[in-house]
């Protein structure tokens, strides 16, 4: 895509803080961290939402989920994390390029889900 900020950070048109890359995974740190550790994993491929991926993605999507625990080791964050994807406008996602966050730092993270209106 074109026009689609994460497929020029995965190109490498954008610059980002590199966490990891392969043929089918490009992982960046976010630029504005809700964690003393926060990156991004994404597919290279251009998939909008988790809600528009098809069976022909499971392959990379469970990827992305069995290397979250290296990579979160690698980053410093052996006791565990969180990873969140954002869907759509409900689910508040802001970056139309499927993304998995990862967070976490020394101490456990804050509740899972703040109420709607925080
Ligand atoms: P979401 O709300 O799930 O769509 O999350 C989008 C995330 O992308 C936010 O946490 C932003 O801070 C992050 N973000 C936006 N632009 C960039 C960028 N150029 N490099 C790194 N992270 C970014
Ligand atoms: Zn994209």
């Amino acid at each position: 895509m074109d026009n689609c900020i994460f497929c020029k950070i995965a190109r490498g048109e954008i610059p980002s803080k590199k966490v990891y890359e392969d043929g089918e995974i490009f992982a960046f740190h976010d630029i504005n961290p809700q964690a003393p550790v926060h990156f991004m994993m994404i597919p290279k491929k251009h998939i909008a939402t988790l809600a528009d991926a098809t069976i022909d993605d499971a392959g990379v999507l469970g990827r992305m989920l069995a290397l979250s625990g290296r990579l979160a080791r690698e980053q410093g964050l052996p006791e565990g994390y969180r990873t969140i994807i954002n869907t759509g406008r409900i689910g508040r996602q802001e970056v139309m390029h499927l993304h998995l966050h990862v967070l976490g730092g020394p101490q456990p993270l804050g509740r899972m889900m703040p109420r709607p209106d925080a």
